[in-house]
């Protein structure tokens, strides 16, 4: 451990890898930084392609975190050029992200942090900057006479201190205009109030150092002013009801006009807050910094009925009429649903337009809690910038320009969908096109590696029996409530059973096929019927039939029934659920040689029974294809897409062309 810390410590030689590898260290601290948040800089000769040394500055790129960033990630500017940027009276943000991009000494490399200009005026070769929990705590305090008064109290004059001012160019000024009278030889760092952290040094360790030391001494003084609370248990009072859950999904992707998913969280935590008596109040303070506005909104929705959404919709539409004058820029429209919802039963719900917008908008909200409590509770209380303040950030010319480029999302962005046999074969296939299209995904699976099938916030594996409807049901309830509703169900899952005469056909044999096939499927539908009817897209039913429905095979009775009797099951079920605006539909593929049933030997065994090649073998069907998972799973996707809006209760082959079956 001893050894792995120096490890960590000690810098690299080359000065852009050493910012990278300090820029970790403070990323790799949720505590410091989150999703984006934070930035960094040095500044150092870079030779170009005639061999002469130019002066550049090398600053974290967009879309690059500081927890992950690598040299690639640092984007090097011609210093003298952004020197001269600063010369200027004034400049729009808009014209101040051309001017750094026709600055950049390799066109290849990411858009600069806006914070560009401030790190170039900062007169030391390394800075590292972080919206530190603690010094955004010290920094939104509404008790203080003077807003700077409590990070004098603890800093003293070790700090300059920062009056709040948007990022970009005016802020890069301020801190020029404060610079000459505040730095002096003892100068440690730089507090941005309302914002986070700078600091500084002759080399990235320096400026690493200095951050930990102005936090460590910020802590210090917290933990004596304002000692967080011993770790009380919380839970919420009880269960809730997974409709309500869908049902407000439904109503919340409604107002956004697209779907949305939402994550429950009922951690200790959120349901010591959501128990506090001034938690509606507390939740109307405002963002900790205000980069954070973009993922939480100014405010989290409080209460979780369809009058709490209208009420929160009513405000945002008048609080976006009230600032909307102060865009200088071409007004692009953000919808006003909220992305934060508390609630005494629910606990805290995060929403976004991809789960990991969602985990985002979690994350932040996970910081907040504890920074608004202590406030409250020990420091005189919490005051956020001003409404208006706000405004400027979440309707800043920059996020409005990406909003406008932004392309259209996949096909099935913020849909849910769940399948079954998730691990391999045909349902993992279908997993895999259903994240492709953008679809958070509920994988089911007898097999416990189901979890690590994929990565990522838009998949949860879990394991669990079809035909145990207990542990389906579980299932139902974990995904549903990390991903708020159901759009999508696929049913994979599937056994094909012994092959054997109806003579030697034993019943528990038949009793098996039967319940994995058909049985579990019954039970399926009664658990998501009234999920998929609270579907803000509709819901989606794709049922993996076989080509034993049109045309069975002998030995394969048991199979045969099932998947005819499934099919049957799915055609009520699309009757049924058609006034719901469910369809229901099915694909029936047949010899689909690159799953768990077969291996290269069973079908080069096969192949050599009917005298040809396992190639030939695999290809046997009119179109002369080979059927594989993803093709069936393209096909059985598809039929939950807009193209089949009009379809239901439909069958479609996808056998390659049988000549029983046409
Ligand atoms: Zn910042």
């Amino acid at each position: 451990m001893e050894k792995s810390k120096k490890t960590t410590l000690e810098s690299p030689d080359d000065p852009v890898e050493a910012c990278a590898h300090f820029s970790r260290l403070i990323g790799g601290d949720t505590n410091l930084v989150l999703h984006g948040g934070g930035n960094s800089s040095v500044k150092a000769s870079r030779p170009d392609i005639t061999g002469q040394d130019r002066d550049a500055i090398y600053v974290k790129g967009s879309g690059w975190d500081m927890g992950s960033l690598e040299v690639p990630g640092l984007t090097p500017l011609d210093l003298p050029r952004l020197k001269e940027l600063l010369e200027l009276g004034e400049l729009s943000d808009l014209d101040m992200m051309r001017e750094l991009s026709a600055a950049k000494l390799d066109p290849g490399s990411p858009n600069p942090s806006v914070e560009t200009l401030l790190h170039a005026f900062i007169p030391f070769r390394a800075v590292q900057h972080s919206h530190a929990d603690v010094i955004v705590t010290l920094t939104n305090l509404a008790g203080m006479n003077a807003p700077d008064e409590v990070v004098r109290d603890i800093f003293g004059d070790e700090v300059i201190v920062i009056p709040y001012v948007m990022p970009g160019f005016d802020l890069a000024q301020e801190v020029r205009k404060n610079w000459t009278s505040q730095f002096h030889d003892e100068t440690r760092g730089m507090v941005l109030l309302n914002h986070g952290l700078f600091t500084f040094g002759d080399d990235s360790q320096t400026a690493y150092e200095m951050h930990m030391q102005l936090i460590k001494k910020a802590e210090t003084w917290l933990e004596k002013e304002a000692p967080v609370d011993s770790q009380k248990e919380n839970s919420l009072p009880a269960e809730i009801l997974l409709t309500d859950l869908a049902r407000l999904r439904y109503q919340m992707s409604n107002t956004a006009g697209k779907p949305m998913i939402v994550r429950r969280h009922t951690d200790s935590e959120v349901a010591g807050f959501v128990q506090r008596d001034d938690y509606e109040d507390l939740a109307r303070r405002g963002p900790l910094t205000p980069d954070h506005i973009i993922r939480t909104k100014r405010f989290p929705m409080v209460g979780a009925s369809q009058e709490s959404l209208n009420l929160y919709v009513q405000e945002y539409e008048s609080y976006v009429e009230e600032f909307r004058h102060r865009i200088r820029t071409e007004f692009t429209e953000i919808d006003p649903a909220p992305r934060i919802v508390l609630d005494p039963e629910i606990g805290m719900l995060t929403a976004g337009f991809t789960a990991n917008d969602a985990q985002i908008a979690a994350d932040i909200y996970h910081h907040t809690i504890p920074v608004l409590c202590r406030s409250e509770d020990h420091l005189g209380g919490y005051k956020a910038l001003s409404a208006e303040e706000l405004f400027d950030v979440e309707y800043w010319d920059l996020e409005q320009a990406k909003l406008r480029k932004s392309g259209k999302p996949p096909e099935l962005s913020g849909a849910v969908s769940l399948v079954t046999g998730a691990a391999s074969g045909i349902g993992k296939a279908c997993a895999e096109e259903l994240k492709r299209l953008g679809s958070a995904v509920i994988g089911l699976d007898l097999n416990p590696e189901v979890n690590k099938v994929f990565a990522g916030d838009d998949w949860v594996g879990i394991e669990a029996d079809v035909t145990k409807t207990e542990e389906v049901d579980a299932a139902i309830k974990t995904g549903v409530e990390r991903f708020g509703g159901l759009d999508i169900a696929v049913v994979a899952a599937g056994i094909f059973g012994n092959s054997v005469a109806i003579e030697d056909l034993d019943s528990e044999e038949w009793r098996r096929v039967m319940s994995v096939n058909v049985d579990s499927v019954q039970s399926l539908f009664g658990s998501i019927g009234p999920l998929l009817a609270l579907s803000p897209i509709g819901g989606r039913v794709a049922v993996i039939g076989s080509k034993n429905v049109p045309a069975p095979g002998k030995g394969a009775a048991a199979y045969s029934a099932s998947k005819a009797a499934l099919q049957q099951l799915c055609r009520v079920a699309a009757l049924e659920w058609a006034p719901n605006k469910t369809r229901v539909n099915l694909v029936h593929p047949d010899a689909v040689f690159d799953t768990g049933l077969w291996n290269e030997e069973l079908i080069a065994e096969r192949a050599s029974n009917y005298g040809i090649s396992p190639e030939e073998y695999k290809k046997r069907n009119l179109l002369s294809v080979e059927v594989t998972s993803k093709a069936v799973a393209r096909s059985a996707i598809s039929l939950c897409t807009d193209d089949f809006s009009t379809t239901t209760g439909a069958s479609v082959p996808t056998d390659g062309g049988s000549d029983r079956v046409i």
